[in-house]
């Protein structure tokens, strides 16, 4: 696990409020997702858009999608019954950057309402390129990148299709471009001093003995944390992967991958696969406790 001893001091710095990037912190500080980002720019096989980013969050649930006026009055709502709270990060339920007005008006009010608060953000990196320097203007501290592969061979196989310059592309060509431009905009991030982890979904057969290699890849662009995470592909989820009886990782399998990746990049353990209306500390979710009804019944 990421830890004192384990990060360069500037680093560490950073993250050590940050639940999801340090070990300690993940004890003692609370996250809060806002739902605010409805639209997706990719397909995913392991997704099911009826519920949230399954890049960044547990797939399986919907959450409650927020405009982000309401998102910033909870926020405000949350960081006064919570005093913990020290990110606020969007995630879903589709992707950040396919909703950009909405995501960084989100920003923008929460930052006006709660200053101290650190933002972040997760992406499939596809409109990355485009947004480097709005993420650094609404000065989000932290970015997460899904990078499931490398190969745009093995990629063909994850992502059926992207939706990019007005445009849909499927097979090898998508997957080249979604490859080119998540690692562009992870070098182009990184090189601004904006902290980047990198979550992979580990899938037997398809990229698991790869993702070494994106391991090797990340870290060389700049990547501080790689979080690789099982596939969770239930049937009953609807996902390409779930029907076709794609199956997940063992907790072995999963282990000796990150045992393999250790040295590389630091290989974060303690994701909990949270979802993307997330609230409390990693591990506990009081999502109930503060929905858009009460919320508003507070005017
Ligand atoms: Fe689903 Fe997220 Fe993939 Fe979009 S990027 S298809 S919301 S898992
Ligand atoms: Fe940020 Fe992801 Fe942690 Fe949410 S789970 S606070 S988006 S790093």
């Amino acid at each position: 696990q990421a830890g004192q001893a384990d990060l360069p001091k500037t680093i560490w710095e950073k993250v050590k409020n940050h639940p999801c990037y340090s070990e300690e912190a993940h004890h003692h500080y609370a996250r809060m997702h806002v739902a605010v980002a409805p639209a997706c720019n990719v397909q995913c096989n392991y997704c099911n858009r009826k519920y949230d980013c399954a890049n960044e969050s547990r797939p399986g649930v919907v959450s409650e999608k927020l405009t982000p006026e309401q998102a910033a009055k909870e926020v405000l709502a949350v960081a006064t019954s919570i005093p913990q709270l020290t990110v606020v990060g969007i995630a879903g339920p589709g992707d950040p950057l396919a909703n950009p007005e909405k995501t960084f008006k989100t920003f923008e009010l929460v930052a006006r309402a709660a200053p101290d608060i650190k933002l972040c953000l997760s992406t499939n990196g596809l409109a990355l390129p485009d947004h480097v320097d709005s993420i650094a203007r609404a000065k989000i501290d932290h970015v997460t990148i899904t990078i499931n592969t490398v190969d745009p061979e093995i990629g063909a196989k994850i992502y059926p299709w992207i939706f990019f310059n007005h445009k849909r592309y499927t097979g090898i060509e998508a997957a080249r471009i979604l490859i080119d431009r998540q690692l562009q905009g992870l070098q182009m991030l990184t090189e601004r001093g904006i902290l980047c982890k990198v979550n992979s979904v580990m899938i037997p057969e398809i990229n698991d003995l790869h993702l070494v290699e994106v391991n090797k890849t990340v870290k060389a662009r700049g990547a501080f944390l790689h979080n690789i995470m099982p596939l969770i592909s239930a049937p009953e989820h609807g996902t390409v992967f779930g029907l076709n009886g794609q199956r997940g990782p063992t907790a072995q399998e999963l282990k000796a991958l990150q045992d393999g990746c250790e040295g590389e990049t630091k290989v974060m353990r303690h994701c909990r696969q949270c979802r993307a209306d997330a609230v409390g500390l990693l591990g506990e979710d009081r999502s109930a406790e503060f929905t858009t009804e009460r919320i508003m019944a507070m005017d």
